[in-house]
């Protein structure tokens, strides 16, 4: 425990938003913990971290929710030392009309006694990048890239001064593409001119990493800086010039030895894919049968005594099935009661399993991540490097470790699940 705190300090608003800057923050060289909420203080793995991500659910609530939340998790990041706070978002900048950007942004801002953020959501090497204060997805503008559509968040104008000034109280400007082409002193310069002109909010331009360093550099003395993943890019280089960061150590994970286990409840094409490789190699496979879970069939059991009788051997224990037999599935028993069971059968055999001495999880599907990390009490996460891209290998923090891939339905090649196991048994090849 070094005592010294962390450096960079970073609420997100939503659970993969916080992995994704996570693991830019390893990325550029810092040693972070994701944690799940607010974390608890005392845990040596935050003490030792240089950069804390605390994901919250603050995406969609009402604003005032997400400003109470954002603020708590600021308290805790303030407490646990972090001098530079960020405010994380989706590089789409979703949101609706009445937030949650801008009342947490200023909200954060007030708390910190800033009188003028920057808002930078670009994230070129996802196709987000941000022109005249205009945002773009690949090429198209973000009212035009399918964003308009969605379900929670539709995106309906790209303009994200006129975007964020509908949310904020105060009054939004922006520094444009030449100003930070230009370099950090002229974005200073801008920012400072801004401000004296009553701007407490701003949209910078960025189409590049370049500009993202760019920014970066010249908000090293902002306590709070707010964008998407990309803005982390050039943040570590200013504690890295004062401070000695991990540097390339930031994605080694501590070793966790135990038995080892894979778990899938997705029903993605991607994750049948993965299923199917496992058992064409004749690997040992139980599959769930929802249909005897709905009728109250020990299935929870036969699932343990089946990894019991496998005890030399690494088990995959899977719900997925191919869409049309879901389907059938869905229909005789309704899709959100058949996830439920699933959901939940698979969190007390995780938990089953773990009293087995299983230390390492490999887990794919989405909700059924949350479920399983839900159901092993995981408060907080060490990132490593990644397994596939936007799947880390990561170690849980708390008083018994588990080493854990985490994977969204579609993501990973046919052979993850070895790749996930190789990397979680601490094999960085
Ligand atoms: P993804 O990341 O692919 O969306 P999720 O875990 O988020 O995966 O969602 C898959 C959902 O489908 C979960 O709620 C899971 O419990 C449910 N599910 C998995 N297998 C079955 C099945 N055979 N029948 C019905 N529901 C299932």
């Amino acid at each position: 425990m070094t005592g010294r705190g962390a450096f960079i300090g970073c609420i997100a608003d939503d659970f993969t938003g916080a992995t994704d800057i996570a693991s830019t923050l390893v990325r550029a060289g810092m040693k972070t913990v994701q944690s799940i909420g607010i974390p608890e203080v005392d845990d040596p793995m935050i003490a030792d971290a240089e950069a804390i991500v605390v994901a919250l659910k603050s995406r969609t609530v009402a604003p005032l929710d997400a400003v109470a939340q954002s603020l708590a998790a600021l308290d805790f990041l303030r407490g646990a030392g972090c001098r530079q706070i960020v405010f994380k978002y989706c590089s789409t900048f979703d949101s609706t009309e009445h937030g949650n950007i801008g009342p947490v942004a200023e909200a954060l801002a007030k708390a910190l006694g800033q009188q003028v953020t920057i808002a930078a959501p670009s994230f070129p090497a996802n196709g987000r990048t941000v022109y005249n204060g205009h945002l773009f997805v690949g090429h198209a503008l973000l009212n035009e890239s399918g964003m308009q559509n969605h379900p929670l968040t539709p995106m309906k104008d790209a303009n994200l001064v006129r975007v964020l000034q509908a949310q904020s109280k105060g009054t939004v400007g922006l520094i444009d593409l030449p100003t930070v082409l230009k370099g950090a002193e002229h974005v200073r310069a801008a920012i400072e001119k801004a401000q004296a002109e009553g701007a407490t909010l701003l949209i910078v331009d960025a189409i590049s990493e370049a500009d993202l360093k760019v920014i970066g550099q010249a908000c090293h003395d902002h306590v709070l800086i707010t964008g998407g993943s990309g803005i982390a890019l050039g943040l570590p280089d200013n504690f890295r010039t004062h401070n000695e960061l991990s540097g390339a150590d930031a994605a080694v994970l501590p070793v966790v030895e135990g038995k080892d286990v894979v778990l899938a409840g997705s029903g993605s094409l991607r994750t049948n894919l993965q299923v199917a490789r496992w058992i064409e190699a004749e690997r040992p496979a139980y599959r769930i049968d929802v249909m005897k879970l709905a009728v109250g069939e020990p299935v929870v059991e036969e699932a343990i005594a089946f990894f019991d009788a496998h005890t030399d051997q690494t088990v995959l224990i899977y719900a997925t099935s191919p869409a049309d037999e879901l389907r059938q599935v869905q229909a005789a028993i309704g899709a959100q009661k058949a996830g439920e069971m699933v959901e939940h059968a698979l969190g007390l055999i995780a938990r089953s399993l773990r009293d087995r001495r299983v230390r390492r999880f490999v887990v794919a599907g989405g909700e059924t991540s949350g479920a399983v990390v839900q159901s092993l009490d995981v408060k907080g996460l060490r990132i490593g490097a990644p397994i596939a891209p936007g799947v880390p290998a990561t170690v849980s923090t708390g008083s018994v470790p588990l080493a854990l891939a985490l994977k969204s339905g579609n993501f990973g090649e046919a052979d993850f699940f070895e790749k996930a196991l190789l990397a979680l048994s601490g094999d960085q090849s």
